[in-house]
């Protein structure tokens, strides 16, 4: 590719992703840190001279991706779902377990409403939250962040290790479907798309957040670099693994632009398909109906 990036041969792709997850699954807090401004862990070990250049310049620019790699948009994300007590909601990709927390967050706290209404008889169904990942190390991550929070035993957190492309779970099970930064690594996105819609109840909601395109002048040069110079260095300086982190940037440049996707959502069924970009298209969350 025109950033020297070798080709990934689309049978080879599921195999560098697992690989590139195992790679990054142990730094992958660490990263998120720095790339959000934990920068001070980098000044403790490593003050050389590339490295006080990369961090000038990645502060300058983590004040945009501040918003990229902060809550904020897995907050718009899981509010665009409108997640209810007794949902069964599928989190694909998930991992990390950032997306199945929020969910399970925002039904506790309408729980907590709920019961101090005595009318209300509407909890007695439990909430599910399947969080479905291909990697098994990454998940480690998710149960690992759910024993710090303390939902270590948590029945309503559900761990399951399994394909985008082949779910597990059985047709029109699911009241909602998220994937936040997994679709651009699976290899058939249709497959993944198509999948979402079978597992979804009529009145689903599919919700995809995923980096994305930018297209604004300027700022589409910044992120450019940014990502295709600045985060690989940082992979290996942070990680000790620059390959894997530039897999992830080339990933984001190749995955769909933002209508062209919306267009393959609306072919796999589903209805009312829009979308939104956050930070000028850094991130987009699309979304659908099964009607
Ligand atoms: N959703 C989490 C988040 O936002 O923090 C994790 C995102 S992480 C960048 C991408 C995840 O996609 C990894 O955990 C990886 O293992 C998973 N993944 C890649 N291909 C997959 C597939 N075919 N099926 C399920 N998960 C997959």
């Amino acid at each position: 590719t025109s950033f020297g990036f070798k080709e990934v041969r689309e049978e080879e792709k599921s195999q560098m992703v697992g690989k590139v997850f195992s790679n990054v699954a142990s730094n992958y807090d660490l990263m998120n840190d720095f790339m959000s401004g934990g920068l001070h862990r980098l000044w403790k070990d490593r003050l050389d001279f590339v490295c006080i250049f990369v961090l000038i310049i990645s502060l300058l620019s983590s004040c945009c991706f501040l918003y990229f790699t902060s809550s904020a948009q897995f907050i718009r994300l899981v509010s665009k779902l409108s997640p209810f007590p007794g949902m069964k909601h599928l989190d694909v990709a998930g991992g990390t377990g950032d997306v199945a927390f929020r969910i399970l967050e925002s039904v506790n706290s309408i729980k907590r409403r709920a019961l101090q209404d005595p009318l209300n008889d509407d909890l007695q169904e439990e909430t599910r939250i399947y969080v479905c990942d291909i990697n098994p190390n990454m998940l480690d991550v998710g149960k690992n962040r759910a024993l710090e929070k303390g939902l270590g035993e948590d029945k309503s957190l559900v761990w399951v290790q399994g394909d985008a492309e082949a779910l597990s779970f059985e047709d029109n099970s699911m009241d909602g479907y998220t994937i936040a930064f997994g679709i651009r690594n699976v290899t058939h996105i249709e497959k993944v798309l198509s999948e979402a819609y079978r597992v979804l109840k009529r009145g689903g909601r599919f919700l995809c957040l995923e980096l994305s395109h930018v297209d604004i002048p300027v700022f589409k040069e910044l992120y450019d670099f940014y990502s295709f110079s600045v985060i690989p260095r940082l992979g290996e300086i942070v990680a000790g693994d620059r390959e894997s982190y530039q897999y992830l940037v080339e990933s984001i440049r190749r995955f769909p632009p933002q209508e062209k996707f919306a267009s393959m959502i609306a072919d796999a069924g589903f209805q009312k398909v829009e979308y939104e970009n956050l930070v000028g298209g850094v991130v987009a969350i699309h979304s659908g109906l099964k009607i």
